[in-house]
């Protein structure tokens, strides 16, 4: 076995790695099999005999559950942590195991810090804009702070009345407008945390030779939260990439969230990255998917480019009402495959399968969730030799 490994902050890849996959619950088996054999042959069309994925099957969720009594074995975890980087289709969210979620527990253990979703328009997928083509942006949204901390307490309780009784007496906060009934969260928003997230966007976009890098942020209204990002920012900005700035490669700017959303909408050839804190990341990145038509393909990862890990994956869910009956569409897993592959230099496998899948959409070849109702659907496996017919 022939792990990739990480040596003075770069990845350093065999050419035949070991790359862990969760085929996940639901559609996870139809897309995953489908989405393998269409990594493969562009792996085989690149590279010929030299190069190719040894991949390992790695157990979470329900087939997880059946073979070892837990979700999320901790082998799992540790195969992953020793391999770095590995790929998963939707696993279900187990009832009454303890766990809120596995993609949650599994992004908590390896701190798995920047949440990247590509937002992009293939021609032939229907969308509600206009000119679809003209949104091309990666969203890098902060995936471990902001209220998604959890740090909450529900009105009523003798919790939260410890809390407002400290916030009043010994905060000399008068402004709780009813706080006999009031529930009361906690937004954690650090400079470290953002500092990272905002370094790994200006890292990507210096590497994808895009200029702008734009800080979304509510700073207006929450000053030393959001505030704190969009300064913590541009201070990172002007210390670490003042070089970069000067000679044009890359320029940082921001902009107020709501009117974010309205400029995706009108001006979105604007922006090229943009890195969000997480809850303002967890609206745009559904808005942006549904704007190029793509809710249901857009690709994902989950990174922590600092000790390497990532887990690249299906943003859909299980979809339990199609399971099992090769109808899936497998193209968010695809496409996250071309972020994995991208991920560890083999940019030319991405590619060969981001132009396959274009020229695919292109001919009028689609699932059934994508295809117009004049046209026939294909199978998830009919699908994928499309695509890979196109290779
Ligand atoms: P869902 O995404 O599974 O399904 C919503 C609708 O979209 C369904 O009609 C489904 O058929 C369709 N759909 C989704 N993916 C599709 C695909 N690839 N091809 C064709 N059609 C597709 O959302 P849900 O029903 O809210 O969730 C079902 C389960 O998935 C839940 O247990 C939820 O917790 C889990 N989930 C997991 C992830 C993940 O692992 N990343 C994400 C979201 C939801």
């Amino acid at each position: 076995m022939t792990r990739i490994t990480m040596t003075s902050g770069t990845l350093v890849v065999p050419d035949n790695p070991t790359i862990p996959f969760i085929e996940g619950d639901g559609i996870g088996a139809d897309i995953w099999e489908n989405s393998r054999a269409v990594f493969d042959a562009a792996v085989s069309y690149t590279y010929g005999s030299t190069r190719h994925v040894e991949w390992k099957q790695v157990l979470a969720g329900k087939k997880a559950h059946a073979q070892c009594g837990t979700s999320l074995p901790s082998e799992t975890i540790e195969e992953i942590r020793r391999s770095l980087i590995a790929i998963k289709g939707p696993l279900e969210t187990p009832v009454g195991e303890g766990i809120r979620s596995l993609n949650v527990a599994l992004r908590q253990e390896l701190d798995l810090y920047a949440c990247v979703r590509p937002v992009r328009y293939f021609a032939g997928i229907e969308s509600p804009l206009k000119h679809p083509e003209n949104t091309d942006i990666t969203i890098f949204r902060e995936n471990t702070e902001d209220i998604y901390a959890g740090i909450e307490w529900n009105a009523g309780t003798s919790e939260v009345r410890k809390v407002i009784d400290f916030l009043q007496h010994n905060m000399n906060v008068t402004k709780i407008r009813f706080p006999q009934t009031s529930s009361i969260g906690i937004k954690p928003i650090s400079r470290e945390g953002s500092e990272r997230l905002i370094r790994s966007a200006i890292e990507y976009a210096l590497a994808h030779k895009l200029r702008h890098v734009t800080l979304v942020h509510k700073g207006n209204i929450q000053k030393f939260t959001e505030g704190g990002f969009r300064r913590w920012g541009y201070e990172l900005a002007q210390r670490e990439y003042a070089n970069e700035i000067a000679d044009g490669r890359l320029e940082i700017n921001d902009i107020i969230a709501d009117n974010f959303l309205q400029q995706i909408l009108l001006n979105p050839q604007r922006f090229d990255v943009v890195a969000l804190t997480n809850l303002n990341g967890d609206y745009a990145s559904d808005a942006l998917a549904a704007q190029v038509g793509g809710i249901g393909i857009s690709p994902g990862a989950n990174i922590n480019y600092a000790s390497g890990h990532a887990i690249f994956e299906a943003t859909h869910g299980t979809a339990p009402d199609i399971a099992g009956q090769n109808k899936a569409n497998p193209s968010s897993l695809l496409l996250s495959g071309c972020m994995m592959f991208e991920y560890i230099g083999w940019s030319k496998v991405a590619d060969v399968i981001r132009e396959a899948l274009q020229k695919t959409f292109a001919a009028g070849l689609f699932t059934a969730d994508l295809a117009p109702s004049a046209r026939t659907a294909l199978s998830t496996s009919d699908f994928a030799q499309a695509v890979i017919d196109q290779i």
